[in-house]
């Protein structure tokens, strides 16, 4: 699980000191809900209070309701902020396929190891058990060619996401600078992962099936074509059919 929650280092701009409601338990320095229904807030005994929304607030919410951001009124400018960054908003996005994200483990050795195998035509032999194990060979080398290519789809989209809610609070924009090289470093990564498995035909093909927003980018189609053209003239088999 990624630790996403909304922490005091991330600039506020416009709502900073804004007002949101928050409940909490009766006492100074009780951990401050954005939900009165949160199963960290024992309901009886609750009190609801307006705090100014600052690094000291932030300091004080409970570490769920700090991950989910449903902070002040959905319809209010601070609460469209703070959703857009919680959940599976900004905050996620910035932590999902980065060099950290663990989720995510094939490396290049694998990537060619397999290309390879899928660039060889499956040919049928006399022996049974080797036909076999040749045939396992192949079904998981294409599990790992759908796994590296739908990665690379979901980190387009991923980085799509927090670019656009970047420019929508562009106060954000130096502070998720760093955080955006990281993705943007480890999308070209995928990019060339990706690359060993398309082949021109395969690409015009994804090209005209899908839509601008599930491709992985003008500059990914334009760098995995000319990789795929530099590659093996020979389609893989699957794709090619
Ligand atoms: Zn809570």
């Amino acid at each position: 699980m990624l630790d996403c929650a909304l922490t005091a280092d991330v600039p506020l701009g416009p709502f900073q000191d804004h007002a949101v409601s928050v409940y909490s338990a009766k006492g100074k320095g009780s951990k401050l809900h954005a939900r009165r229904t949160c199963t960290r807030l024992r309901a009886d005994g609750a009190v609801t209070s307006e705090v100014p929304l600052n690094s000291h607030t932030i300091g004080r919410m409970c570490s769920s309701c700090a991950h989910h951001g449903d902070w002040g009124r959905p319809d209010s400018g601070v609460g469209l902020f703070l959703r857009a960054l919680g959940g599976v908003g900004l905050l996620y996005q910035l932590q999902r396929y980065t060099e950290r994200d663990r989720d995510y483990t094939v490396d290049q050795e694998e990537v060619e190891r397999t290309a390879e195998v899928l660039r060889v035509e499956p040919v049928a032999s006399e022996d049974e058990e080797h036909e076999e194990e040749d045939w396992e060979i192949r079904d998981d080398a294409e599990r790992l060619r759908e796994s590296v290519v739908s990665a690379c789809r979901d980190a387009a989209r991923s980085l799509h996401l927090a670019q656009v809610t970047v420019a929508s609070f562009p106060w954000l924009a130096d502070w998720a600078q760093p955080k955006m090289a990281l993705k943007e470093q480890f999308m070209e990564t995928l990019r060339g992962q990706a690359a060993h498995f398309v082949t021109p035909a395969g690409l015009l093909a994804a090209a005209a099936g899908a839509s601008p927003a599930t491709l992985c980018s003008p500059t990914t189609l334009s760098t995995v074509s000319a990789k795929a053209a530099k590659g093996t003239p020979k389609p893989a088999p699957r794709l090619a059919g």
